[in-house]
């Protein structure tokens, strides 16, 4: 086990990387096996999810596209304080099947979000991949079609995922000690 320490924080190794790919290659390989002749546009969600796109991409054995979007926040003119709004993504999605890339689905308020903006652009169909998933925090409905781990509450870094902007760069995932 690896200890490190990110700004006032201690982490420990949770998922070492050679598991880690272990899943996302199992994952590929469900895609595969259901869209293959699709042309799926995959929408990678940025920051956290760039390094389980760039795996999951290179185990699919088929012709498909990647954009990448993020999630701008900004004020809301009314009450409702954050608005999260989707940028980046210039294709024409209409009739396409697009499989949302997210690096962890946590409370779901985020990829309910970015649901119902892709909804609005008339897709054939939508799938959700996800690296991670916390199914004791998940607030809302979501019908998750690829989930390549499911983990406890506790707050983890590493393999895209970051504290304060930093740890994206580690190849295991490690979760918050103290
Ligand atoms: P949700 O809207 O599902 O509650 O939140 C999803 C977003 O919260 C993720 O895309 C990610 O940015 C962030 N997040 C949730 N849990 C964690 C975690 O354990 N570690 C990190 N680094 N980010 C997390």
């Amino acid at each position: 086990m690896q200890t490190i320490q990110i700004k006032d924080k201690r982490f420990r190794t949770f998922i070492p990387e050679a598991d880690i790919l272990r899943e996302v290659g199992r994952v590929a390989d469900e895609i595969t096996r259901d869209l293959d002749g699709k042309n799926p546009l995959f929408v990678s969600v940025l920051n956290g999810s760039f390094m389980f796109t760039a795996d999951l991409l290179k185990r699919l054995d088929m012709a498909c596209e990647v954009s990448f979007v993020k999630l701008a926040s900004y004020e809301g003119v009314a009450s409702t304080g954050k608005v999260k709004e989707l940028v980046g993504l210039n294709e024409d999605i209409s009739g396409r099947t697009v499989v949302i890339v997210e690096d962890i689905v946590d409370t779901g308020l985020t990829m309910q979000r970015l649901l119902e903006t892709l909804e609005a652009r008339q897709p054939a169909e939508i799938r959700i991949a996800t690296l991670l998933l916390k199914p004791d925090k998940l607030q809302v409905k979501l019908d998750i079609d690829y989930v390549a781990m499911k983990i406890p509450n506790d707050f983890i870094v590493g393999y895209g995922l970051d504290y304060d902007g930093l740890g994206r760069n580690y190849r295991d995932i490690y979760t918050v000690i103290d």
